[in-house]
């Protein structure tokens, strides 16, 4: 994706109300080149945030996601429905959304990478191999995820 400042992130978050809940990363770090959307995780582990450019309209968009580990404590598999990397127990994470407007009467959940690092992990920069191989080309699989996340995001009127 294209690369965003610190001041334009918190300018996307702008019309957020819950502001002092707003925590951004380091972004020095970050390369650009490998993401399609800037997903990460507040250090109190209860919310997401998510930054893309817009489709619509060409603007950054932040949105703040509330998020939910999944309990559970026999080991399962769990795919992640963005990048549909297949995790061993506890790699996802129940990210939700508000529809714009709704005051939190109408959410959305997906079901995702516990760290929304899906970007990193399709081009396999990081953790393990997955281990369900897919042989999906990689422009196709981005193309998918970036799809999935749209359309979620549209849902809520927040694309
Ligand atoms: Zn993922």
């Amino acid at each position: 994706m294209q690369a965003a400042t610190r001041d334009e992130i918190e300018a996307a978050f702008g019309g957020w109300t819950d502001k002092e809940e707003l925590f951004v990363p380091t972004l020095d770090e970050i390369d650009w080149d490998a993401r399609d959307f800037l997903g990460w995780v507040h250090p109190g582990g209860h919310r997401g945030y998510l930054v893309h450019w817009s489709p619509v309209d060409g603007e950054l968009k932040g949105t703040v996601l509330r998020r939910s580990r999944r309990g559970g404590k026999k080991p399962h598999v769990e795919m992640c429905a963005w990048c549909h990397h297949v995790h061993y127990s506890g790699g996802t994470a129940m990210f939700s959304v508000s529809l714009k407007g709704s005051h939190g009467r109408h959410i959305f959940g997906n079901v995702v990478c516990a760290d929304l690092a899906c970007s990193l992990r399709i081009r396999n920069l990081i953790g393990a191999p997955p281990w369900a191989s897919e042989t999906m080309y990689l422009p196709a699989r981005i193309w998918r995820m970036q799809r999935k996340m749209h359309k979620w995001l549209r849902k809520a009127d927040r694309l």
